[in-house]
């Protein structure tokens, strides 16, 4: 899976998941960021987890 993608974090990743983003697009749509994250930074505030079932809904996707 590689590294951690949180800054200067060097540790193993452990599962996947996302962020949102500050910045809309041009819609006005929420942006989220695909990110890898350790044992550590998983639980880290504004770092959701994907859940195979969840993600459609955490991002917006059920139209
Ligand atoms: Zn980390």
């Amino acid at each position: 899976m590689g590294t951690c993608d949180y800054k200067n974090c060097k540790k193993e990743a452990t599962t996947k998941g996302f962020v949102v983003l500050r910045e809309k697009d041009e819609k006005g749509n929420i942006k989220t960021a695909d990110m890898h994250a350790c044992d550590k930074h998983k639980n880290k505030d504004g770092f959701i987890e994907y859940v195979e079932a969840d993600v459609k809904i955490i991002k917006g996707e059920w139209e």
